[in-house]
């Protein structure tokens, strides 16, 4: 990787302006390779060398790969007009590097979403060729059983005439509720139309009432994350994505 101005690389941090951070030089706050700096144009390497800003030691990537556990009531989106967005819940430390939303989950979905600034990984996970597996938990009305499995395994006819892929439906249980039976379900899905697990239910008669996506390729949402926490990957997880 190849030098880059450093007031460029800590504008890119969110650090400021470009005369904001001579600003900041010129007060002897900034550090590089254990030397305060005088020139805030000065090259430097942000991957290796070491920079400090008011001691606090930085930490540059180029890119950024967050595991969120969505709960209901946001959007997947970077902005709207009139809800909060998953990006509410990322602080600012994050959102320098402006990370998006791999995918949708709808508002009242909650469970795994992978935000990351990586456009290429991204659209490889998104590409219908690619067909990545995705699963969910939901809660349904009625009893579902060996019927609905057949009937996902072979396709089912959606509301606008799509025949899905076939899915694996898995009954987890069946709850007696106040109102009537419902069914614990995991369903795993290859691709990704709007509202799809919905809109797959009430093709065979049912309805969700709560949805969770728990994994996306080799990504499984960790149980420890709250809901509306988030965690960075670990490179073992990155690499697994790609
Ligand atoms: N299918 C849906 O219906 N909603 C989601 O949020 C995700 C998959």
């Amino acid at each position: 990787k190849k030098t880059q101005r450093l007031d460029k690389v800590l504008g890119h941090l969110g650090y400021g302006s470009r005369s904001d951070i001579k600003k900041m030089v010129k007060q002897g706050r900034v550090i590089l390779n254990g030397l305060v700096l005088k020139d805030s144009g000065m090259q430097c390497n942000p991957y290796e060398d070491d920079i400090a800003v008011d001691g606090e030691r930085i930490t540059y990537r180029e890119f950024i790969y967050l595991m969120l556990n969505k709960p209901q009531g946001v959007i997947s989106a970077t902005e709207d007009h009139r809800d909060r967005t998953v990006l509410d819940l990322i602080p600012a430390e994050f959102r320098v590097f402006s990370p998006f939303p791999v995918g949708r989950l709808d508002k009242d979905t909650e469970g795994l979403l992978l935000l990351t600034n990586d456009g290429q990984l991204a659209h490889e996970l998104l590409s219908p060729r690619k067909r990545v597996p995705k699963t969910y938990e939901a809660h349904v009305l009625g009893e579902v059983g060996e019927r609905e499995i057949a009937l996902f395994r072979q396709g089912v006819t959606l509301d606008d005439g799509y025949v899905t892929l076939p899915a694996e439906l898995e009954v987890l249980e069946h709850m007696n509720g106040e109102a009537g039976v419902q069914s614990r379900i995991r369903l795993t899905i290859s691709e990704g139309k709007f509202h799809q697990v919905k809109r797959m239910f009430m093709a065979v008669g049912s309805r969700v009432i709560y949805l969770k996506r728990i994994s996306m390729g080799p990504l499984v949402l960790d149980d420890s994350l709250a809901l509306g926490s988030f965690r960075e990957l670990e490179c073992a997880e990155v690499e697994l994505l790609k």
